[in-house]
């Protein structure tokens, strides 16, 4: 959120809180260019923010389609739903609290796959496959090689 003092880009969340019987978040922010401090209010409605695709077409977030390409990466691995749901709650409010309204699908994939690589790695090589975007196989089997020891779930390079 740019800053109303001195037109940086970026401030920092100080804090962040729940008011009008949670139907509004309150945030303490800080410009890192000229220290000015303000307040925002953000109603709920503000919270949706809009997906950027490498396209250049932007489209509303969806939750559910989110979770549907997530599950499509989980197939027969043990990740509930309800993970799937709190690891997209995590990243929703993470977008929430830099106050973007529009994120680049890039970015979006980008904190998935960072989430994901904690959960189970066989779901987030599986994802990064379609998301992370790679120029070459080269550059996937390196990804492949950071996840290292995963057996026969996935295929690798033969000699
Ligand atoms: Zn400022």
């Amino acid at each position: 959120m740019r800053c109303p003092e001195c037109g940086h880009e970026d401030t920092r969340v100080l804090e962040s809180r729940l008011s009008h019987e949670g139907r509004a978040v309150r945030r303490r922010r800080n410009c890192p260019d000229c220290n000015y401090r303000f307040t925002t209010y953000e109603r709920e409605e503000d919270f949706i923010f809009q997906i950027k695709k490498r396209d250049g077409r932007i489209e509303a977030y969806m939750r559910d389609k989110a979770i549907r390409s997530l599950q499509v990466a989980c197939q027969k691995r043990p990740i509930t739903i309800d993970q799937l749901e709190g690891l997209l709650a995590k990243i929703e409010r993470t977008v929430q609290d830099d106050g973007e309204r529009v994120v680049s699908s890039e970015k979006f994939g980008g904190m998935i796959l960072e989430r994901l690589n904690d959960l189970d790695k066989v779901a987030y090589v599986r994802f990064a496959s379609v998301y992370k975007d790679f120029r070459d196989t080269d550059q996937f089997l390196k990804e492949l090689q950071l996840v290292g020891s995963l057996k026969n779930e996935i295929p690798t390079k033969s000699h």
